[in-house]
């Protein structure tokens, strides 16, 4: 299962996209609404969001908690041997990447698949500032 990590939790894909922007939605924080963009900053009910059809899956990274599953910890993410993350076109590709490198079905049920945006370069940005960088 993809999904993205804002603010360290986790939102799982739904499979439906905002009518706004077309980027993909979340299952809202708030209990009125049913899902919510992160793009645009809104909730929405369920009918105001279409599926997200036969659109491309995301590109995702594949990130992992350094300490099990507790939240507010840093994420370890799969990088190249330039210290980069590695974008995959989509889950079984990364699936595939990571049984070829010895990791197994169990260590992957603990990863996360998350979905790069768009705008890649920010979102990189984000994903790779940790606390104590600064
Ligand atoms: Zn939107």
């Amino acid at each position: 299962m993809t999904g993205i990590l804002h603010e360290n939790l986790w939102y799982e894909n739904t499979g439906f996209r905002c009518r706004r922007c077309g980027g993909p939605v979340y299952k809202s924080d708030l209990p009125e609404y049913a899902y919510q963009c992160f793009t645009c900053d809104e909730d929405f009910y369920s009918f105001e969001v279409e599926p997200q059809g036969d659109r491309p899956p995301p590109r995702i990274i594949v990130a992992r908690r350094v300490d099990g599953i507790t939240l507010n910890t840093d994420l370890e993410l799969l990088l190249d041997d330039s210290g980069q993350p590695i974008i995959f076109a989509d889950q079984t590709k990364a699936e595939a990447f990571l049984l070829e490198h010895g990791v197994d079905a169990e260590e992957m049920a603990h990863m996360y698949f998350v979905e790069v945006p768009e705008d890649t370069e920010r979102f990189l940005e984000e994903i790779m500032i940790r606390p104590g960088d600064e």
